[in-house]
């Protein structure tokens, strides 16, 4: 599903309550550098609509209006969030946008936390960093621990590397968000709970010690066929090595009707 407009909702989201989500991405296509299979935005090929990102004027002039509007209604937001149709640190003002979006907030929803859901690939940019380190919850995305495996769910863009991403991370001290979709697939030969997978992603936890670790399993329809998700109890039972160690979890499973982008 394409999101059409700049901001969005407010809507539920499984993680992070009633949000607001802002969309980085243009307003009829898909820009990602990663092509997950289960991505509810489609495949990168089937969302060429158009390429035109939204500029960070009209971010702003949309998202005070739609703040606005939502005081003026009593509607409490829990979370304003950059989701949509894409990866949003492709958008080449996201600093200008993430400090405007902070002011904005500060007048007009104090109490609102600012989220923005990643796919990690950009944390080394210094600029893209230093925008992530200034909102509430930086949500980096690992699905998976090796190059090889990351290809196979979620098809990056040439130039992909597990370890930079992670060394990239590192420079959140911890003060991050991990998020990580569980899933199996036949065709693509992935599978969440197989040890290549799960040792090699708790190794990684362990190493980047996030604030928090969000699991969850697709929720709505994927471009890829015959993804099978985990159940709340499965997930839980994956990553009880990292509870008993002390680890924040935070498990979802699927939710009908599904409601939160990515
Ligand atoms: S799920 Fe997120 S990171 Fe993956 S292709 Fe979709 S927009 Fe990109």
């Amino acid at each position: 599903m394409i999101r059409e407009e700049t901001v969005f909702g407010p809507i539920f989201s499984r993680r992070l309550g009633t949000s607001l989500g802002i969309n980085l991405l243009p307003q009829k296509g898909k820009i990602c550098n990663f092509d997950c299979i289960y991505c509810e935005c489609g495949w990168n090929k089937d969302g060429r609509g158009d390429t035109v990102l939204p500029s960070a004027e009209k971010v702003r002039t949309d998202l005070r209006n739609m703040l606005e509007k939502l005081a003026q209604q009593g509607t409490k937001v829990d979370s304003i969030t950059f989701s949509g149709d894409g990866e949003p640190t492709l958008n080449p003002e996201f600093p200008q946008i993430i400090d405007d979006t902070l002011s904005l907030r500060d007048s007009l929803a104090p109490t609102a936390k600012v989220s923005v859901l990643s796919n990690a690939t950009r944390v080394h940019i210094p600029e893209v960093f230093a925008a992530l380190t200034k909102v509430d919850n930086p949500i980096m995305k690992i699905d998976a621990p090796t190059n090889e495996l990351v290809a196979r769910i979620n098809k990056p863009a040439p130039g992909y590397d597990i370890a930079r991403v992670v060394e990239s991370l590192k420079q959140f001290k911890g003060n991050f968000v991990l998020q990580t979709c569980m899933l199996r697939s036949k065709e693509y030969a992935f599978d969440s709970s197989r040890p290549e997978v799960l040792d090699g992603w708790m190794a990684i936890v362990r190493e980047l010690k996030p604030r928090q670790v969000m699991v969850y399993t697709i929720d709505r329809p994927t471009p890829a066929q015959g993804l099978e998700m985990f159940t709340p109890e499965e997930m839980t039972q994956l990553v009880q090595p990292l509870i008993d160690e002390g680890f924040n979890l935070q498990i979802k499973g699927a939710v009908v009707p599904p409601q939160q982008c990515k």
